[in-house]
């Protein structure tokens, strides 16, 4: 179903001003997590002066560690719409388990599923059978194959508004927290229909290496990017080191659209 061979024309995925995909590049940007009522709206403020179009945050976290910091849960999804009564701005945050969906839709403008859960089949489904779009991230080890088929669960059940979101790999190297794959753009471009959206946060693990990414994802033909940025990037309960400032966020979005009308 995902195969550009069933669907020739591109799939674009809108909700409230983000629109991702067929020749847009929907920008959603905010911190790792939502840690607190003016981290979040004050976030959302500065993300949208900047060009977002929608407010990433997590409220449930899936954390490595299970001493850490493991989100604020459905009083974060309260925060988030908040901010998105502040703003206007779409909300992106994940969905971890089955669940939890009911929940978390009632909250949402977009339903994250992270790369920790892409073969959490029951999960998949779960987020197929809502007619919420969903921000499917490609798992750490995963396959291209695998990712597809990951989709496929939840355009089987019904849900055509999923967007690809290649975060990084793991690879030999260590110099990045994970490997960006860019060439999987325009790779599951040619392959596929589904718009795809590019985390180069998570991708690099390093905040200096986020603003070159975001051109290079836009200059490879990127419908989208998801971009952690936090008021105070130092402070930032998780991700503090991948995380960058409204005012560099706002600067690697100029330098975006100068790629994108390059030549
Ligand atoms: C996140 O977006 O904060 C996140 C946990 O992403 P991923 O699932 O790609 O690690
Ligand atoms: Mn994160």
């Amino acid at each position: 179903v995902a195969s550009r061979e069933t669907k020739p024309d591109a799939t674009v995925v809108k909700v409230r001003d983000l629109v991702v995909g067929g020749g847009h590049i929907g920008v959603i940007a905010g911190p790792c997590s939502v840690e607190s009522e003016e981290q979040i709206i004050l976030a959302a403020k500065k993300v949208k002066e900047a060009g977002a179009k929608a407010l990433r945050g997590g409220a449930y976290k899936p954390r490595t560690s299970p001493y850490a910091f493991q989100g604020m849960k459905e009083e974060g999804l309260k925060l988030l719409a908040a901010a998105r009564d502040v703003t206007g701005l779409a909300v992106v945050t994940e969905v971890m388990t089955p669940h939890h969906v009911e929940t978390v839709v009632k909250y949402a403008d977009v339903l994250q599923v992270g790369a920790r859960n892409m073969q959490n089949y029951h999960l998949l489904q779960a987020v197929g059978e809502t007619r919420t779009p969903v921000l499917l991230k490609r798992g750490l080890s995963s396959t291209m194959e695998e990712f597809l088929l990951a989709a496929e669960y939840i355009l089987d059940q019904g849900n055509q508004q999923v967007m690809l979101c290649e975060r990084g790999i793991r690879t030999f190297e260590t110099h990045t927290r994970f490997t960006l794959p860019l060439a999987s753009v325009p790779y599951l471009k040619q392959k596929t229909h589904l718009p795809v959206v590019i985390d180069p946060s998570h991708g690099t693990g390093i905040a200096s290496l986020v603003p070159p990414m975001c051109r290079a994802a836009v200059a490879c033909g990127a419908d989208g990017l998801i971009v952690e940025v936090h008021p105070d990037p130092k402070e930032a309960i998780s991700d503090a080191s991948q995380t960058i400032s409204p005012e560099v966020f706002a600067e690697a979005l100029v330098e975006c659209r100068r790629v994108a009308h390059a030549l």
